[in-house]
């Protein structure tokens, strides 16, 4: 491995990577392989440590671990040590691209070539209360107050008159709500609150979609019965309209009353890359060139969740999910060298491996390569793939899973 080399303030501009997630950690890693270290990177992320975010949905670990939030953040430091790339924290206020600049909460930062890797924040599409009201675990800090509160909730729920239970509300029928119903209504809630805590009743509200839109429908059908079974209750066709502490409105004008409500309804990119002169996708995300590359602007690249993207074999978008952020780290970070050495750019081809959502209690469902697959086979596929992933980010090796 090459000697590190950080950039130097008084020397060439660097590459700068903006966000150490799924997409900016593995585009840095990447242009330090793929130019040998010689090619300074700089990594800018608000936090010192890279969040497996696809794991958190599991609140009930969280419940039981409390603070200890190792297994699902990995330190940077050690993870980019022995590389070009040096990481630097800090808050990305806002991006001038005319400028080649960048304002952090620390001071301003220049580069010759940009990834944007900033990931995306939730939409509440203007919904009252919402933003406010509801939980979130888009990030880790969100998961562990949404696990501390639940553990809380159930606790209190031993002392309930008569047979009442807690409830908790999830709006969002997409993998990550199914995901984490699936986890609050199985988690032994007994084992981590109170051993007369009893379990909370799940609902999952999927909006106007239907459940798990975009799935087969034998997957579709498969994770309706294991989330009947594990008794969540999913209710379709009705957007939620207003949120107010303890209720949840619907469009058809009924009340659901509820001890927490967590918001998995959407996402949108961050403010940052909203109010950025170039041109914007759904949900104000960079409408990049096949490349990846954002229109008018040589050298910046858009990157995961902040890019929309349509794959040219299928006409479909590619989705915002960590397996796509990976596939498009590994262009974007061949086409930012290619920049670099002025050499032509190759289009992002987008293949999917498979998307395989938890569905508790060791099952799960899902498809590889378009084959369903379900059960405990999936659960343990699900897991293997997320441990590969975190073993390989630990040793800043590219994963061979995902
Ligand atoms: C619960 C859950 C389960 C999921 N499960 C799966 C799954 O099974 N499979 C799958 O493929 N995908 C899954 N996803 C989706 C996947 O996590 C995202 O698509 C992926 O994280 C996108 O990668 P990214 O690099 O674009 O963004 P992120 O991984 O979110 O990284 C963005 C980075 O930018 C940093 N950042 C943001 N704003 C700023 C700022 N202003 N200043 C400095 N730093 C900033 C953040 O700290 C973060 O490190 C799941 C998501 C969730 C929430």
């Amino acid at each position: 491995m090459a000697a590190a080399r950080p950039a130097d303030p008084a020397g060439p501009l660097p590459a700068v990577v903006l966000g150490a997630g799924y997409a900016g950690l593995s585009l840095a890693q990447e242009v330090h392989r793929r130019s040998r270290g010689r090619i300074p990177v700089v990594l800018i992320d608000r936090n010192p440590v890279h969040v497996l975010r696809t794991q958190l949905y599991e609140v009930g670990e969280l419940a039981s671990t409390g603070d200890t939030t190792d297994r699902w953040a990995v330190p940077l430091a050690g993870v980019l040590e022995g590389t070009s790339v040096e990481f630097r924290q800090g808050t990305v206020r806002s991006i001038d691209l005319a400028g080649s600049s960048l304002a952090l909460d620390s001071g301003t930062v220049r580069y010759r070539a940009l990834a944007i890797c900033l990931g995306s924040v939730a939409a509440y599409y203007g919904v009252p209360g919402a933003a406010e009201l509801t939980h979130q675990v888009y990030r880790l800090s969100g998961a562990k107050k949404l696990a501390a509160a639940i553990r809380e909730i159930e606790r209190a729920s031993a002392t309930l008159p008569g047979e009442r239970r807690a409830r908790i509300v999830v709006v969002g029928g997409g993998s990550t709500g199914t995901e984490l119903a699936a986890e609050i209504a199985t988690t032994d809630w007994r084992a981590i609150a109170d051993p007369r805590a009893r379990p909370p009743d799940v609902y999952l509200l999927t909006g106007a979609l239907p459940f798990l839109s975009g799935f087969a429908a034998p997957i579709v059908e498969r994770a309706r019965r294991v989330l009947a079974r594990a008794g969540v209750t999913i209710v379709s066709g009705l957007n939620v309209t207003r949120v107010d502490p303890g209720r949840v409105a619907l469009e058809d004008g009924s009340v659901l009353a509820c001890d927490a409500a967590v918001w998995c309804a959407g996402l949108e990119a961050p403010p940052q890359v909203r109010e950025l002169p170039v041109p914007h996708g759904k949900g104000g995300r960079i409408a990049a060139a096949p490349t990846l590359e954002v229109p008018g602007h040589p050298g910046v690249f858009a990157v995961g969740d902040v890019v929309e993207l349509k794959d040219p074999n299928t006409g479909a978008f590619v989705p915002a999910t960590a397996q796509a952020a990976l596939a498009e780290a590994r262009t974007a970070a061949r086409n930012l060298v290619a920049r670099w050495t002025d050499r032509p750019l190759v289009p992002f081809e987008y293949r999917e491996r498979g998307v395989v959502v938890a569905l508790g209690l060791g099952q799960a469902a899902g498809a590889v390569r378009a084959v369903p697959i379900w059960g405990s086979p999936a659960a343990l596929l699900k897991r293997l793939v997320q441990r590969d992933y975190a073993h390989a980010v630990e040793h800043g090796e590219p994963p061979s899973l995902i």
